[in-house]
């Protein structure tokens, strides 16, 4: 073995890689036994492991959008300029989103290796599987997720669970990377079903499956949400050269209308389905307003555009009291 381990954590620990020639494996794999010896209790690892991914990648992410939030010069590309999210709203939407993954992810999460090793996903086995394996895995659980969540928003949308449950997501009409997991925890473990539920099925089919793909994978559909919920949409984001891809601009204008887009990474679907009529309704009235108002100053073109986002946000909130008093209990 290459890497020193303290003779009191290998017991058990040290029978997983009864075999294992050490040498023959990568830096990074070689931490990823370390760390699985160093815990000597596979649960405890990849519960500790999975909590702290979590924790680091989604604040890792949303702090560019909060820096983004406080420098001005960024407004312009702000999808709905006049509601720059203060830091107080920000505050609140972290406390909230830290106090549910301490008390409701915390003990998913703690609960997840057994779930795994049910479904015979590899954890804390080396070497890992190949890149090319796991991209073609990773762009599986996306159409995946995709679809479920696309069925199961439009189901939170229905009368009964939007009162009870997504009405929370629906508090910010202007979005923002933070409010990405503000949720109530029904709507986190419904649709965090669409993310994990992917993997584990594909797991329980192939049996091939390592946890290190589910990390990539996670770690991509948490920037999707974050991204998607910035309410920036630059030129340079990904949808203008992937226009495919959902983006802020898709998701921001459901948080503004209340209606349409309930895709999360992808826009086929909302299209396909024709819940996006609105959107593109939307999007052509602003085109169409740029185009004619050429001459005119940037301010008068600001004022029209926030008229539009008015009168939209406007119906959204009677389609929203309309769903909540169609809710009989
Ligand atoms: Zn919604
Ligand atoms: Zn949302």
């Amino acid at each position: 073995m290459s890497f020193n381990v303290t003779a009191p954590l290998l017991h058990s620990a040290e029978l997983l890689y009864a075999g294992t020639d050490f040498n023959q494996l990568n830096w990074f794999e070689q931490q990823w036994a370390s760390w699985y010896l160093w815990w000597a209790n596979p649960t405890l690892a990849t519960g500790v492991m999975s909590f702290i991914l979590h924790e680091v990648v989604y604040f890792g992410r949303c702090i560019p959008w909060i820096i983004i939030d406080a420098i001005p010069y960024f407004r312009q590309w702000k999808l709905q300029p006049a509601k720059v999210p203060t830091a107080k709203e920000q505050w609140e939407c972290t406390k909230l989103v830290l106090m549910s993954h301490f008390t409701i992810e915390l003990p998913q999460i703690y609960l997840f290796h057994p779930l795994a090793e049910f479904f015979g996903l590899s954890t804390w086995q080396v070497p890992f599987p190949g890149l090319k394996e796991m991209a073609a895995q990773v762009l599986l659980f996306f159409i995946f997720e995709d679809a479920f969540h696309y069925f199961a928003h439009q189901a939170l949308h229905y009368g009964p669970l939007y009162k009870h449950i997504h009405k929370i997501h629906h508090k910010y009409s202007a979005p923002f990377g933070l409010a990405a997991e503000y949720a109530h925890p029904l709507e986190v473990l419904i649709l965090g079903t669409g993310t994990i539920g992917g993997p584990l099925l594909y797991c329980y089919i192939t049996q091939n499956l390592h946890i290190l793909t589910v990390y990539i994978w996670v770690t991509l559909r948490l920037f999707q949400a974050i991204d998607a919920h910035s309410g920036y949409d630059f030129p340079w984001s990904l949808q203008h050269w992937f226009p495919l891809w959902s983006g802020a601009d898709h998701h921001d204008f459901h948080h503004m209308a209340f209606v349409n887009n309930y895709s999360t990474s992808f826009r086929y679907l909302d299209f396909i389905f024709g819940t996006d009529d609105k959107y593109r309704q939307y999007k052509q009235r602003l085109q169409k307003s740029r185009d004619a108002m050429k001459g005119k100053t940037k301010a008068e073109q600001e004022a029209l555009e926030q008229k539009f986002a008015d009168e939209t946000e406007k119906e959204g909130k009677i389609a929203e009291a309309e769903a909540e008093k169609s809710a009989r209990w």
